[in-house]
């Protein structure tokens, strides 16, 4: 199983597509180390995020506590407080490491409303690398506004000898937004092309794979069924800040438990989980997020090799870019399929004054996630 640990819903970043930092944790509410010292061991990806997880103080004892309990431990930072993961990584150089970028500096920067962000953060990976670091890279939100720099931002990773993570836009209750929409599904979707035929072009099996991901990504981006089925809460789930565990990121209705007051065993074992794992094999929703579509394409029987689907589908066209022939998107995709979705504008937050909202007495799922409704089609 996948863990994604939301350490804190504090961020100094201002992302337009993404509203924790309008919703911080206080620090005393945040899940702590005892709590998270009752997690088992054998995950297999457990990532360590936010909000941005170097604001947490104790961000090296999280680490120390849960890398004995997973094949790959990661953390997902804005990448503006680099200082913070170089002695981690120190300490485990295969620590995977992803910064947020979202384009080339003007954009990369409007959009998650930082000052000078796209600097520091080439600068805090060029640390990190100097530091040992062994699985490094970028994450890009693919969206209307940066979809054109798709596969520039794959070339400049490459060269810099780093990995490029994508995902798209969507609504979830860890985000504090339900109102990301694409402003033309079609453009956008036929932008990531590229950047699949270059991955399937490359000599890393990890990219070929990748690939198959971002066609995933076409697919979500039209608004049409997922690739494969979820498995939400059986192959994956999230811990928020307030300790409770969640199948998901996105419903604040398939919540499993609470790990502070309640063991792992008796999370999994419960009725609440039960419930919402039953939820899940009934879910509509069309997420393709790294998560969930990394854990829906792993094999039930050997869950370290992919299904027989993203296999064949990475196979035959491997072997086709060898011979000079060309994905032929229009065979697996319905391109004359788009669902209409509202527009809504959004807003760089970069130079505004806006703040944070303090809120001390947010009780219960209601008082955490009033947004209530999060639905991705
Ligand atoms: S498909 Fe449904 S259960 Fe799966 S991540 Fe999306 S909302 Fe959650």
């Amino acid at each position: 199983m996948d863990l994604t640990i939301i350490s804190t819903y504090r961020c100094n970043s201002k992302c337009q597509m993404c509203h924790i930092w309008k919703n911080p944790t206080l620090p005393k509410d945040e899940v702590s180390i005892e709590t998270l010292s009752k997690l088992p061991g054998g995950f297999d990806n457990l990532n360590v995020s936010g909000g941005e997880p170097t604001l947490r103080k104790d961000l090296a004892e999280i680490i120390d506590e849960v890398y004995p309990k997973a094949r790959v431990v990661e953390i997902s930072s804005n990448g503006l407080r680099a200082h913070r993961i170089v002695p981690i990584i120190k300490k485990y150089p295969d620590i995977k490491v992803r910064f947020s970028l979202e384009g080339d500096e003007a954009t990369s920067n409007a959009i998650r409303g930082e000052k000078d962000g796209f600097k520091i953060k080439l600068e805090g990976i060029r640390k990190l690398q100097e530091a040992g670091g062994t699985d490094l890279g970028f994450a890009m939100v693919i969206q209307d506004e940066n979809v054109a720099q798709l596969a520039q931002m794959y070339e400049m990773t490459e060269e810099m000898g780093l990995e490029l993570a994508t995902s798209t836009l969507h609504n979830a209750w860890q985000f504090y937004k339900n109102d990301n929409f694409f402003y033309d599904r079609l453009t956008v979707a036929r932008q990531v092309e590229e950047i699949i035929s270059k991955m399937l072009g490359s000599w890393s099996v990890k990219n070929w794979f990748r690939a198959y991901l971002n066609l995933g990504l076409i697919e979500k981006i039209l608004g049409h069924d997922r690739l494969i089925p979820c498995v939400a809460g059986t192959g994956f789930a999230f811990i928020d800040p307030w300790s409770d565990v969640w199948a998901c990121n996105v419903r604040s209705d398939l919540q499993l438990g609470n790990l502070q007051q309640q063991s792992w065993e008796e999370i999994m074992n419960s009725e609440m989980a039960k419930k919402s794992i039953h939820a899940v094999s009934e879910c509509s929703q069309n997420c393709w997020m790294v998560t969930t579509a990394r854990t829906a394409m792993r094999s039930e029987i050997i869950p370290q090799a992919p299904k027989i689907g993203p296999m064949a589908w990475v196979v035959y066209n491997k072997l086709k870019s060898l011979v000079g022939g060309r994905i032929d998107f229009d065979k697996y995709i319905d391109y004359s399929d788009v669902r209409q979705s509202p527009h809504v504008p959004r807003q760089s937050y970069l130079g505004t004054k806006e703040k944070p909202i303090i809120v001390t007495d947010r009780q219960g799922v209601d008082g955490h996630y009033p947004l209530k409704s999060f639905v991705n089609n």
